[in-house]
């Protein structure tokens, strides 16, 4: 165990949102006007008791008891990968912009979140710390982050408590876990609602995953998320026909922001996002197609309106 203390002294400068958060889908459907939305595909690799892990000053060596943590959380958040021994594919939605921007999209110009009081993602509620991974390895992702932030020009992680600081790690202790906790809890209730679904999709094509190495990451635009959320209630369906509206509309303005700068590094980036727009215009056809759903499990039906908030 990696036995050190931690503290946060965040002054709100807004430098670490520097990129459009992960979400969740209830989150992305609060903001659907503010986040073009992806998901992102991530294989996850096993751990070993005897492997080192080392970041930002911080190494840690894996025991036993470190791997079965590691397990439970990946077999909790993650889907098992077909094909690879004891591997994982992270299944998860994903703000989405031009890079060139490098900021968040919900980022005021004097530094502060626009969402701070309306709904703050909990990914970025958890930050510095990180819901992915176990509790007793915090201590390195906060040295990676340490790293991470002291390049942008902060210096708000610390080692060690000090007076105004929150306290983030007591030794391997998380001093206080409610981010932690609601950020895995959103991705554990959205499993049944659509993460369970696109993973399975995805374990039937095999061949889209198998060249996906570790940290290597596959992105795609959310129509089958949104597809499987309209089957559940006449609600859901024509939430799932707004968000795509808003969707297109938010991607409109992306591109031709872009088209005004005229960038070159850009071009790629704006190819993709044609491409998400024309994903979502055939996804908008086959739902105004497709007929208005009966639940076939009302409870469930009402558990997944109340969740996105679309009741
Ligand atoms: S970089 Fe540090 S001080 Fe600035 S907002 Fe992020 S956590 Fe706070
Ligand atoms: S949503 Fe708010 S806290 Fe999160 S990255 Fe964007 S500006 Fe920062």
């Amino acid at each position: 165990m990696v036995e050190r203390t931690w503290s946060l002294a965040c002054n709100a400068c807004g430098k670490c949102c520097n990129s459009p958060p992960a979400l969740s889908l209830r989150e992305w459907f609060a903001h659907r006007s503010v986040f073009i939305g992806s998901v992102a595909i991530e294989r996850v690799a096993p751990r070993r008791a005897g492997e080192r892990l080392v970041a930002g000053g911080i190494e840690h060596v894996l025991d036993a008891q470190d791997v079965e943590d590691h397990d439970a959380l990946a077999n909790t958040l993650f889907h098992r990968a077909s094909g690879r021994e004891a591997s994982w594919i992270s299944v998860t939605l994903q703000g989405y912009d031009y890079p060139s921007s490098a900021r968040c999209p919900a980022l005021a110009q004097d530094g502060r979140c626009t969402l701070h009081d309306a709904g703050k993602p909990t990914r970025c509620a958890a930050v510095p710390l990180d819901p992915l991974v176990p509790d007793g390895w915090q201590a390195v992702a906060l040295g990676a982050r340490r790293d991470g932030i002291r390049a942008l020009g902060a210096d708000c992680i610390r080692e060690g408590v000090e007076a105004l600081a929150i306290p983030l790690l007591d030794g391997a202790r998380v001093i206080d876990k409610q981010a932690l906790e609601r950020d895995r809890a959103a991705l554990v209730f959205e499993r049944k609602v659509w993460r369970d679904a696109l993973a399975a999709a995805l374990s039937a094509a095999p061949a889209s995953l198998a060249a996906l190495a570790p940290g290597a990451r596959l992105t795609m635009p959310p129509v089958p998320a949104l597809l499987t959320v309209a089957r559940v209630s006449p609600a859901c369906h024509a939430a799932c026909l707004d968000i795509i509206g808003k969707q297109r509309a938010l991607i409109e303005a992306s591109v031709a922001a872009a088209l005004v700068r005229r960038r070159h590094d850009e071009r790629a980036f704006t190819q993709e996002l044609r491409g998400f727009a024309q994903a979502y215009a055939r996804a908008f056809d086959e739902l105004s197609r497709s007929p208005t759903p009966n639940s076939s499990d009302p409870p469930f039906a009402r558990d997944v309106e109340s969740w996105l908030g679309v009741n």
